[in-house]
């Protein structure tokens, strides 16, 4: 007999009081505890997530370990590199996403793996400079950074590849670190178009098609094929569809329902309502989720993100974050509670439970009290009968055509001020989805209302 927690003796002690009857058969009592177990799910604990940022692999400036030290370090539970058009995997490369120098010696080079950046005597975008190597070697000390000298004087400092990055960090149920790349470009009428693939290893070529539309299906379409046989899910969002200039609309993810994640924080500066009557991130949101569920079709769900660039070890450039709802912290369980939606959004505030109870069309959220002054707690939502017109703002420069719609999509269903609060849906309503926010802050960020600290659920379905 297996030695028995005394957990595994209590409950193995009453399954033979029971009579071994009940045991299925060829199953012994310990047999039969552990199977009990096994599908017993443990409980659920909230996992504090950050997936979209970028390092020296491509236009961020901190060396990839720099950005793991500093997610770590504050507290965030798994984290992602997402770096533009790339992944840190071993080949020998000089060249990446916004850099590019051959080294004229390559012998130098042999038997060596993975990325070499050269050391640019000017800083600018993307480039790899002395200060960024003193960051690291602050930190880790001079040898933590591998660096060799060409020929001509030329420097190259050796980037860490993902499973490096991993064997350093990763600490299991404390730290995790989930591989992706963001799939950066532009359509071919000259719109942005970024997405996230995480949890993946491979990258391939950005596809560019004629318009928005079919930029994000192609891309979304190849993913599909190219991952077809990995053995872990992945996600996939639509990232800052806002950036640079109302260049993703909410028509192109209305008719896109087979996106289910888009960022609704990313840079908050692509957040304000530059053109009055245009969207605001959550506005948009709700356009979609409005339309998408009166046909019946898959909810949007928001994540946020840092998108950082700039990495300063002593700053706090926290801007938006995951809130993962998961058994516990594996790549895999992090991605099956996002693509079933146990998660949340938060730039500031924590809650302590959300729950929807799909019999009663309850949404409930409670909040900590220490989460500051002045918590309210909003149920937005929209009703069937929302107003289906909507009418076009032809915007000069840059140009673009920018839908405004109706005032009655993504309405406050009920306000309620303190730490808990609930609202059943009503026969009339498509959605619900709660927004915390703390009002004590609101003086700090006046500009944007995405930068207040708060908390938004993912809208659920009546
Ligand atoms: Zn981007
Ligand atoms: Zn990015």
């Amino acid at each position: 007999m297996s030695r028995l927690s005394r957990r595994q003796f209590i409950q193995t002690s009453s399954l033979l009081a029971a009579g071994s009857a009940v045991l299925p058969q060829g199953q012994n009592a310990v047999q039969a505890v552990q199977a009990q177990e096994s599908k017993t799910p443990k409980p659920k604990k909230w996992f504090k997530g950050q997936l979209h940022t970028h390092s020296q692999w491509s236009d961020g400036s901190g060396l990839p370990e720099m950005v793991c030290y500093f997610y770590k370090k504050n507290g965030y539970d798994f984290y992602c590199l997402s770096d533009h058009n790339n992944f840190q995997n071993d080949s020998l490369r000089f060249t990446g996403f916004g850099f590019k120098k051959e080294p004229e010696d390559k012998s130098i080079f042999e038997g060596e793996t993975s990325t070499w950046k050269f050391v640019n005597t000017k800083s600018g975008w993307a480039q790899m400079t002395q200060a960024v190597i003193d960051q690291a070697v602050e930190v880790y000390g001079k040898d933590s950074v591998k660096i060799k000298t060409d020929k001509d004087g030329t420097r190259y400092v050796r980037l860490k590849p993902f499973k490096e990055l991993q064997e350093q960090f990763e600490e299991k149920g404390k730290f995790l670190l989930i591989p992706g790349f963001e799939q950066t470009g532009a359509s071919r009428d000259g719109l942005q178009v970024h997405m996230n693939f995480i949890n993946v290893k491979d990258y391939f070529p950005y596809i560019r098609e004629a318009n928005v539309v079919d930029t994000i299906n192609a891309n979304f379409e190849k993913g599909k094929e190219v991952y077809a046989n990995n053995p872990e899910p992945y996600v996939f969002t639509l990232n800052h569809p806002q950036w640079p200039f109302y260049d993703v609309t909410p028509e192109a993810l209305i008719q896109l329902d087979k996106v289910h994640f888009w960022e609704l924080t990313n840079n908050p500066l692509s957040g304000g309502p530059a053109v009055p009557k245009a969207w605001t991130p959550e506005k948009y949101w709700d356009i979609v989720n409005a339309y998408r569920i009166a046909n019946r079709k898959h909810v949007l769900w928001g994540t946020g993100s840092d998108d950082l660039h700039g990495l300063k070890l002593d700053s706090k450039p926290f801007l938006g974050w995951n809130m993962v709802r998961a058994e516990e912290l594996t790549t895999r369980a992090i991605m099956e509670a996002m693509l079933s939606g146990d998660f949340y959004v938060s730039n500031g505030v924590t809650l302590k439970d959300v729950h929807f109870c799909p019999e009663s069309k309850t949404l409930s959220v409670s909040v900590d009290p220490e989460a500051g002054e002045g918590i309210k707690i909003e149920f937005i939502g929209t009703k069937k009968t929302f107003s289906r017109p909507f009418e076009t703002i032809e915007h000069e420069s840059p140009k673009r055509s920018i839908s405004a719609y109706a005032e009655n999509i993504g309405v406050v269903l009920k306000t309620v001020e303190g730490t808990e609060a609930a609202y059943t849906m009503q026969a009339d309503d498509l959605y619900v989805r709660a927004r915390v926010t703390i009002a004590a802050s609101k003086e700090e960020r006046p500009k944007y209302q995405i930068l207040f600290p708060t908390a938004w659920t993912q809208p659920y379905v009546n």
